[in-house]
């Protein structure tokens, strides 16, 4: 439930007195719960940016909030969704396998039928979900494929009217193959020149395996004329003879592109064998190689062929991150051909990977909140202004939770979701009363866990 926010906004006379003692502190968050700091803090805003962190402001803020000792974090980040295909589920069918490639026929079924406003009316409806629940930071895949190039214009549109309020990437994604499908590189430059801001690739997609390597080649080519980072799907398939990761990474080092490749899915690393594995990760991790997992979609579209026993279709989490590869969580699907479900919860993708990933150690609960926090906006390339620090930017997320571990295990409201110092988004928190025997009460199913 989500609500405008007006409650806390100080009365003329309260902005004057503030205005008389001659400094103006634009917004204070009082009893901050920060990550990985023991004590209660107040933070200060002004003119966007955070001015002070400290146990007790004593100016008063134009506008005051109470975080009342709940995690204030920066915002979350979803590094790979489809903004192009959301809230489309059931248009026009439903997908009734289950699989990928189901998934894949009925958007291209749908795509003669697209618009650009239906597009942006759903993918603005998206990001409000998104936003309402803290995340400020989107990189959407726009499917060059979708007629005219429709996608992607619909999506840099919707990126200039919010620039204000949500950072958004979009990738030029060639959803049928650069080369499996006609036009291909022309349609991907097109995008690049439209004003994409990320170059995208699908080599598991194409005809043959060396088509696959041509489809990262042109990706890397394109992305050194136009300057951009590479964000490729990558092997999101069971196929454990499907290896263009590696491709990837040894592209990113001969070219130059180390800490500006992200390899999307990678869940066919799920399936090879550990020899293998254990190589490959050495290459990622040298060439700096951003690894998206997406729960959702991952967990119902991989290792369909596999009858019983059935194995979890992610890529390798904490092999990855022991290894020092950076890894990052995307909701990828809300509601469309190849996930019926979702809301834009970054909190719930990282409740499922905590199951799915075998991640529920007491220290990887933290390492989940990294994934949809800080991890993302490395991914992202925005980690400069993210932290919350005195100097940065002022983007904060309140969540209804006194910790990660009571945040991934609750998936609370997002009480309060600022940026620039300004709010955004409001949330009510949810009130359930129990009445037993004589005694009536409300509960909050919080215990106050650490961490
Ligand atoms: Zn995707």
């Amino acid at each position: 439930m989500t609500r405008r926010w007006s409650m806390s906004f100080k009365s003329c006379s309260a902005e004057l007195d503030v205005l008389l003692r001659g400094f103006i502190v634009d917004l204070i968050i009082r009893r901050a719960r920060l990550r990985h700091r023991e004590n209660l803090v107040d933070v200060g805003v002004k003119s966007g940016r955070i001015i002070t962190i400290a146990p007790s402001v004593a100016e008063k803020g134009a506008v005051e909030i109470d975080a009342g000792g709940n995690l204030v974090s920066p915002p979350f980040c979803d590094p790979h969704v489809h903004l192009d295909a959301v809230l489309s589920v059931g248009d026009p069918r439903y997908n009734q396998s289950g699989t990928l490639l189901e998934g894949i026929a009925i958007w291209s079924e749908r795509k003669p039928t697209l618009t650009k406003e239906l597009i942006r009316a759903n993918a603005l409806e998206a990001i409000k979900w998104e936003v309402a629940q803290g995340c400020l930071k989107i990189r959407t895949h726009a499917d060059v494929f979708a007629p005219e190039l429709i996608a992607v214009e619909a999506l840099l549109e919707l990126k200039g009217d919010l620039k204000d309020e949500v950072d958004i990437q979009v990738v030029a994604f060639p959803q049928d193959g650069i080369y499996a499908a006609p036009h291909g590189e022309k349609l991907m430059e097109e995008a690049l020149r439209m004003g994409a801001d990320v170059v995208g690739g699908i080599p598991h997609n194409e005809l043959t395996r060396e088509d696959g390597i041509r489809d990262l080649e042109y990706a890397f080519s394109l992305a050194e004329k136009y300057e951009k980072p590479i964000d490729v799907h990558c092997d999101e398939t069971g196929d454990e003879q499907s290896r263009f990761i590696e491709v990837l990474a040894k592209l990113a080092i001969e070219r130059g592109f180390e800490g500006r490749v992200a390899a999307s899915h990678a869940t066919a690393m799920h399936n090879y064998n550990n020899d293998y594995a254990f190589k490959l990760i050495g290459i990622l991790q040298r060439a700096g190689i951003h690894v998206i997992t997406n729960p959702f979609d991952n967990a119902v579209l991989q290792n369909r062929f596999d009858g019983y026993p059935r194995r979890r279709g992610h890529t390798r989490v904490d092999e990855l991150l022991a290894r020092g590869v950076n890894v990052a969580i995307g909701h990828d699907s809300i509601m469309d051909p190849w996930y019926p479900l979702g809301r834009g919860s970054m909190l719930q993708a990282a409740n499922l990977l905590l199951h799915t990933a075998h991640m529920s150690g007491y220290a990887q609960i933290s390492q989940l909140y990294d994934m949809i926090t800080v991890n993302s906006a490395r991914t992202l390339g925005v980690a400069g202004e993210y932290q919350i620090a005195e100097g940065n930017t002022a983007d904060l997320i309140v969540v209804n939770a006194s910790s990660e571990m009571e945040a991934i295990r609750l998936l609370p409201e997002c009480l309060w979701v600022i940026r620039r110092g300004k709010v955004l988004a409001t949330t009510s928190p949810a009130r359930s009363r129990v009445e037993l025997g004589d005694t009536a009460e409300d509960i909050d199913f919080k215990r106050g866990e650490t961490q």
